[in-house]
Formats: C-alpha cells, structure tokens, sequence
C-alpha cells in the first residue's frame, strides 16, 4: 500500500494549491480525484466558464465599444452556439491541463476514483482499479455541487442548474432565472448582453445584500435597461415543460403570475460533496441541510489530522478564498511558516455586466456599526480613460471615517472593477487616509484616478456639505 505524507481529496483550486505546496516543500503527497478531468467546478462548471462566457458575450454584443466613436455594434444574430461556446471549451481544456501540469510538475501522485474514509488514515479510492492509500495527513477539498430541489423537472435540455446550463445547444430568446444570487446575477446578465430577455425572480426584496446598496441599485438600473426584469418577493409555484419542445415552459409564480419562456435555470444554493466520503462516522462534524464540514481557523476538523478547505467548508466559498484555505491547511499540518491564515480584507468580484467589486465595509455596515462615517465619490465618464473607454456608467465609492478619514470600504461598479478592486484591498488593510491617496501618483490616463477624485469628493463631503452619520 502507498504511504504519504498528506492526500488531498479532489483537484479544485483548494485541492490543487494545498496538493503542489506540499509538494514543493518536500513532501510525499497524493491527489484522488473522482472527475475524468483536473481542476474541479472552478475549471469546469464555475469560476472560469462563466467568466468567460460573460467576455465573449461583450465581444459578440459590442458592448465594450458601444457609443465610442458614436458606433453601436448590434449584436450578430448569427452568432451560433458554438461560436459562443467555443472560447470557454477553450479555457476549460487549457486550464484542465494547467492544473496537471502543476500537480506532475510537482511529483504529485495522482489517483482517479471517489474517495472514501476507511479510518482517520486510510482512504478507499473507488476507481477503475479499487486501491487503498494512507496518509498521515488528509486533507478534504471535495468542493459543492448545484442543490435541484426535488418539485424542479430538471431536464438538462430546457430546465437547468448552473452545471448544466453550459451545455445548452441554442440561444434562448428568453429566460427564468431563479436566484439573483452572484450565480444567477453573472448569467442574468451573460444571457441579456446576448439580448434573450430575462426573468430573474428573487424571494427577498433586496438583492446581493453584502454589497453596498447604492451600486446595487446602479446595477438594477443598468440590468433592467439591458432587458433584465427582476421579481422581487417571488418564488415559483409550478413549472409545466409542454410536449411540443417548440412551445415555451409554463412558468407559474407563487404569486399567480404566469411567464412563458424557453429556457429556466436554478441558480439558488449549494451543498457540499460530503456524501460519499462518509467522513462522519470518524466524528467530523457534517452540517445536515448544507452538507458542509465544521473546521476550526486552522482549517482543522474534529478530527487532528483531517482538514477541510474550500467550498466543502461553506461561505465564502470562492475559487480565491478556497485556494488560500488549501495553503494555510498545508501551513498548519506541516509548520511552514509562510502563511498562517487567510487575508483579513477578501474582494469580492462579481463579473455581471456592469461589473461589480467590493471590499471592506458598505455604507449599511456603517451604519449598524454606528460608525461616524462619510463617503467620496467619482464616475468613469468623468475621468479621461473612462471617456477613452467610452465608459458611460461606473462609479468608485470609497467609505471613510470622519474622525480619521482611513478608508474602511471601496465599492465599484464599471468597467474593470474586478482589477480595480485590489488597490482599494490595499488601502484598507494599510489603514490608508483620503490623504495618502490624494498624495498617490497614478498613471495618466487611468482608471486609478477614480480613487484620487473620491478621495478629493471625500473631504468635500466631510467639510461640512454632506455629512453623514
Ligand atoms: C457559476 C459559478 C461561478 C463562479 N464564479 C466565481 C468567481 O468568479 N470567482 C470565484 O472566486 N469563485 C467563483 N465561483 C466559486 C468557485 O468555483 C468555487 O469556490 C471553487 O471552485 C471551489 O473550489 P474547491 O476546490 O473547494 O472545489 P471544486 O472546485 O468544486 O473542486 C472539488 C473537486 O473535488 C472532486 N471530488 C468531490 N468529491 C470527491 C470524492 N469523494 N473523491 C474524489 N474527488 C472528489 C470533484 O470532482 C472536484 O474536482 C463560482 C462558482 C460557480 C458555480
């Protein structure tokens, strides 16, 4: 039998990161992974083809150039589906082989099949050939998989989860999308810039509700002008898929409202891959309704060597924040001493169009913190490379402190507000003023300016025009 000194379980961006550190700091590490293929939903079903998808949809709508030069490209209706597909298949194969890559490079062992715990040390990997491998260490980065709740008819060809929906073999001219989670918000968005209408139901009255209100309502703004109708206080009642594959699904809404569309995608939820580990009977903690793993801030669970990281852990579960996890683990089992826990100030990146990044606190934080707070502002149009872009919409916000004026929050919508993001990571963590930024030097043109001109918009508001509390 195989002996190492860590197995991984699963080859996602948590899995991947934790496997290769291990290994290059020298030790004897295994990774089982249950798919045919390397890299996980963050590869395959998540991270990377939606975000791809969204560029090529503003490739082939034109979005990005829209009103520059006074040119607004339409969209080609002949753009097929599998021009459309094409690039994400692209990426996913590329990166597919990125991530073995790394892990070979590594003289990481790699084993295909489900894993199972025998016992705290042994894992059964259910393959083409059965094995058994121990491990003094394991580390679990199995990831989620979509919730279907079971009144749902999921077809995979009409009525789909976010897994499926990247296989569908024609544009529908409309859409239901329930969740406007960030899942159901990215493909809102993808399916309008590519001008299907959109349905886009959400149980509560207030959307995407960790992120600054205010972008939030810019956002609504721009996806309702962009043929986006959101339904808030929804949820549907029934859905009828016709015998006719022609004729639209009958959507039926708890509210009595009927929609007719072609196309319906379940983007509310996740759960954890627990199940075939059956990690529980060792006494790992396993949440019932989430399928989640409790762990510990060193990413330990009940059980001393058994470690979890990633989506498997639950919120934030993000590709950036599960790789992080995978290295601190990696730190902790084997003392390395370059990185004991994840960044305090996490971006969060919501690749919708218009897209949005946020970090630190928003103005509603401030407010139930009580916080003597005040906010600086600027927009893309106004500053040269926003007119360059022809950049239209977009918005910088910084939140600050009166007492101090440290930066406690950057919000931004727009182009490029995913990039953008990170300086604004960096002056919260620094604990930077409105005055270290104004005192910054950026570039000429760049969309960098939008941090000094709310900065200047700042301490406008703060001498006395606009003071919030
Ligand atoms: C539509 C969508 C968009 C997203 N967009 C973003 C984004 O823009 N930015 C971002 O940061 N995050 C994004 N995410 C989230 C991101 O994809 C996940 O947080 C990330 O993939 C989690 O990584 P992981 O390694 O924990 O799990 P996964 O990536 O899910 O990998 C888990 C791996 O474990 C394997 N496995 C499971 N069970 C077993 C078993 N018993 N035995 C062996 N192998 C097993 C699976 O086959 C899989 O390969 C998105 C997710 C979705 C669904």
């Amino acid at each position: 039998m195989d002996a190492y000194d860590l197995i991984v379980i699963g080859t996602g961006p948590a899995g991947e990161k934790a496997a290769v550190k291990a290994a290059y700091f020298g030790y004897r590490v295994a990774v089982i992974e249950k798919a045919p293929h390397y890299g996980g939903a963050g590869v395959h079903t998540g991270t990377l083809p939606s975000k791809t998808l969204k560029e090529t949809a503003l490739y082939y709508s034109g979005k990005y150039e829209k009103g520059l030069y006074g040119i607004d490209r339409e969209l080609s209706k002949e753009t097929s589906i599998s021009d459309f597909m094409h690039r994400k298949d692209y990426i996913i194969q590329s990166e597919n082989e990125s991530v073995r890559n790394n892990l070979l490079i590594h003289k990481v062992d790699i084993y295909h099949g489900i894993a199972t715990f025998m016992d705290a040390t042994h894992i059964h990997i259910r393959g083409l050939k059965e094995q058994i491998i121990e491990g003094k260490n394991i580390i679990i980065a199995t990831g989620s998989y979509p919730s279907r709740p079971k009144e749902i008819p999921f077809d995979n060809k009409r009525i789909h989860d976010s897994d499926t929906i990247l296989d569908i073999k024609h544009f529908p001219k409309s859409i239901c999308i329930i969740g406007a989670g960030v899942i159901g918000c990215e493909y809102a968005t993808i399916f309008s810039t590519m001008g299907t209408k959109v349905f886009l139901i959400n149980r509560n009255d207030k959307i995407l509700t960790f992120i600054d209100q205010e972008i939030i309502q810019i956002f609504l703004k721009q996806i309702k002008r962009d043929g986006v109708d959101l339904l808030l206080n929804k949820s549907i009642k029934s859905i009828e898929v016709p015998r006719v594959k022609e004729d639209p699904l009958h959507i039926e809404l708890d509210t009595g409202e009927i929609l007719h569309v072609d196309m319906f995608l379940f983007a509310a939820g996740r759960n954890g891959n627990t199940k075939e580990l059956q990690v529980e009977k060792l006494g790992v903690e396993v949440d019932e309704k989430r399928e989640t793993i409790k762990v510990n801030e060193r990413y330990q669970t009940a059980v001393p060597n058994i470690y979890a990281v990633g989506d498997v852990i639950g919120f934030p579960a993000l590709a950036n924040t599960s790789m992080d996890q995978g290295r601190v683990a990696v730190s902790h089992i084997f003392n390395t001493g370059d990185l004991e826990q994840i960044a305090q100030v996490i971006p969060y990146g919501i690749y919708t169009v218009p897209e949005i990044s946020t970090a630190g606190i928003s103005e509603e934080d401030a407010q139930k913190q009580k916080l003597s707070y005040n906010v600086g502002i600027a927009r893309h149009a106004d500053m040269a490379r926003g007119k360059i872009m022809g950049a239209k919409d977009g918005m910088l916000k910084l939140i600050f402190t009166n007492e101090d004026r440290v930066i406690r929050g950057v919000h931004i919508i727009g182009h490029l507000a995913t990039e953008l993001i990170h300086h604004g990571v960096g002056l919260i963590e620094s604990k930077r003023t409105l005055n270290d930024v104004i005192s910054k030097m950026y570039n000429f043109p760049t969309l960098h300016d939008l941090y000094k001109y709310a900065a200047y918009d700042g301490l406008g508001n703060l001498s006395g025009h606009k003071i919030k509390k």
